[in-house]
């Protein structure tokens, strides 16, 4: 039996046989090639030990292959309509559970303690809807839940702003908040060939690894991103400009030239040449 649902044509012959039509609001473009997928399972180092959570299991390409190298798959999806044709495609493998929901409205916790074994490495290895790419990481990563990594496909642009290092066209808060968390790197890029249908982008792998701890110290986590994203609400202006903006209601303009010494930064600066360390003393000055 020809096992594997990534290809052209068991893609297409599961498509005609059930008449799905693709919904672009919900960011469906499916995998048609086993080698990217292997590339993926391969850089997100799961294994025969490896409980395996995804999102977005469409038609099962990736779910078929975490079944086959991980020890468990359980995979969140929104659109009731793939259900049978799921219970079709990976009728082969007792490994996988299909849980029908909304990822962002999902208590991922509870699934966690669950569906996996006390004390399992857990990784999240999904090939990500598009429209809410942000949303689901920033979700997972904010949930405090106990997972070893992320290994997501995205837009190749977003995964460069997730990775960014400073001094870069990239970097952002976007950047601080996912790095704040996780260590974060692109690990492939992927031509839109590999999908279907098409998508409009360019995509990459992003691989996150979750921190043991924080990588600094700040006082009020909430201030803090806060703050980071006030630094780069007019990227080509200077910290000063900005803060006087964002301070507006709290500091004058003098208060705010003296916790920039405290904080042993200069304020004709730009957000986007600072460091995570660098913001997190400005952000203990200004707290
Ligand atoms: N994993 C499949 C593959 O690689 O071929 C499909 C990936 S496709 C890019 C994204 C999948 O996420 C679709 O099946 C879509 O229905 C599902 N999806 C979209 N929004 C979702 C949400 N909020 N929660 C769970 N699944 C969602």
């Amino acid at each position: 039996k020809e096992k594997r649902i990534a290809t052209p044509t068991m893609t297409k012959a599961y498509l005609n046989k059930y008449g799905f039509t693709f919904k672009k609001s919900l960011g469906q473009n499916f995998i048609i090639d086993v080698n990217v997928l292997e590339n993926i399972i391969k850089k997100a180092g799961v294994t025969k030990e490896t409980g395996a959570i995804e999102i977005g299991p469409g038609m099962g390409a990736l779910t078929e292959q975490l079944a086959i190298h991980a020890d468990k798959v359980v995979a969140l999806e929104i659109d009731q309509r793939l259900e049978t044709i799921l219970n079709d495609t990976l009728s082969d493998y007792d490994n996988i559970d299909v849980v029908f929901q909304d990822v962002l409205k999902a208590d991922m916790q509870a699934i966690i303690q669950e569906q996996f074994k006390d004390g399992q490495p857990i990784k999240l290895v999904a090939n990500l809807p598009y429209y809410v790419t942000t949303p689901i990481i920033m979700k997972l990563l904010m949930d405090h839940l106990p997972l070893d990594s992320i290994t997501v496909m995205i837009q190749k642009e977003v995964a460069e702003r997730m990775s960014a290092s400073p001094n870069s066209k990239a970097y952002g808060s976007l950047s601080i908040a996912v790095q704040y968390y996780t260590n974060a790197h692109v690990a492939l890029i992927v031509p839109k060939t590999v999908f279907m249908p098409q998508p409009n982008v360019d995509s990459a792998v992003l691989h996150l690894s979750f921190r043991d701890e924080p990588p600094v110290q700040v006082n009020n986590e909430h201030f803090f991103f806060d703050m980071v994203q006030a630094s780069f609400g007019q990227r080509r202006k200077t910290l000063r400009n900005n803060f006087v903006r964002y301070f507006v209601d709290k500091y004058d303009k003098a208060e705010i030239e003296q916790r920039f010494i405290t904080a042993d930064i200069d304020p004709g600066r730009r957000a986007e040449s600072l460091t995570m360390e660098e913001f997190a003393r400005l952000a203990n000055a200004f707290e």
